[in-house]
């Protein structure tokens, strides 16, 4: 019914004309501060317009989903069945107040392994709120008369959200709200930065910057897990991932040559141990390396160690 994209002119707040018009204020309200949650956090940089539908997009999309509706609870009561951050958080073990949607992601992967289109189906049946279709079927029309009530939000967030609206027929669920890039990625991101400048500034006058949570950015916390909610143990295993992953991006193609020179010398080959040795001891884990098998696991797999 609603979501957002990103071409290299900004966003794109897509929202159905015929839904909307049967959507309660209050849910409108709701809906739209989802949707500026995905643009302030930049989940449309994260996917290709083309892949949005993909199986890994989507559910990027419901981890994301999940830590922005725990700031609304409103938005969890809508009856077309929205993610439930409490059955997500349960799904991967982690506590809803301080799970985050990389964290979530990274441990659903790591559970379901290879993932397709069935597996994703029974997975948003049991981390989504049950819909209401007698509600669903009982919507009456909605007053539509002015941009207030069309958007119903503090008067420079709305104004940012009129400038961007692109109304369509087309009906899609909200499971799917975060349509991706479209373009060359240097213009989108260009794009971003200019358009969620300008929605901090509107949410800022507004008075509204808490309501719009955003994602910790990597080197104020992402990768090393301070400013953070996470907890201590939590942001241990973010920042070896992110190590992990940096040392994978840079090293990978060289461990590959040098394991290939090593095989036709007849050597053993090094690799990948060291990575693991290496990184835990910068960023000890407490307790034995087993007890982190399973997301060091799940975190290898997403890095794919030893293949670039
Ligand atoms: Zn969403």
């Amino acid at each position: 019914m609603i979501g957002v994209k990103l071409t290299n002119k900004g966003y794109r707040v897509v929202i159905n004309l015929e839904e909307w018009a049967l959507t309660p204020r209050e849910l409108r309200r709701a809906m739209l501060l989802h949707e500026l949650a995905h643009v302030i956090r930049g989940d449309c940089l994260r996917v290709k317009a083309e892949d949005a539908t993909s199986a890994d997009a989507l559910l990027f999309n419901v981890a994301a989903d999940a830590v922005i509706n725990r700031t609304l609870p409103s938005l969890c009561k809508a009856p077309f069945g929205v993610v439930n951050p409490e059955a997500l958080a349960t799904e991967v073990g982690l506590s809803p107040a301080t799970m985050t949607a990389a964290m979530a992601y990274t441990l659903m992967k790591n559970k379901l392994g290879e993932l397709d289109k069935d597996k994703l189906q029974g997975v948003l049946q049991r981390v989504c709120f049950p819909a209401d279709e007698a509600v669903m079927q009982a919507r009456e029309p909605q007053p539509m008369e002015d941009l207030a009530d069309i958007f119903p939000l503090p008067i420079h967030l709305r104004t940012w959200v009129a400038q961007r609206v692109q109304w369509t027929t087309s009906s899609e669920s909200m499971a799917q709200d975060v349509k991706g890039h479209e373009g060359d990625e240097g213009d989108t991101a260009v794009a971003h930065a200019k358009d969620t400048k300008e929605l901090k500034e509107a949410a800022k006058q507004d008075n509204m910057q808490d309501a719009l949570p955003q994602t910790p950015q990597r080197g104020s916390g992402a990768g090393n897990g301070k400013g953070s909610a996470w907890t201590p143990n939590q942001a241990k295993i973010v920042a070896l991932c992110e190590r992990v992953r940096d040392f994978v991006r840079v090293n990978g193609e060289a461990v590959r040559q040098r394991n290939r020179s090593y095989r036709r010398q007849g050597r053993w080959m090094l690799y990948p141990s060291r990575p693991y040795t290496l990184y835990t001891h910068l960023c000890p884990l407490p307790g034995p390396l087993r007890l982190h098998v399973s997301a060091l696991g799940g975190l290898g797999r997403c890095c794919k160690v030893g293949q670039g």
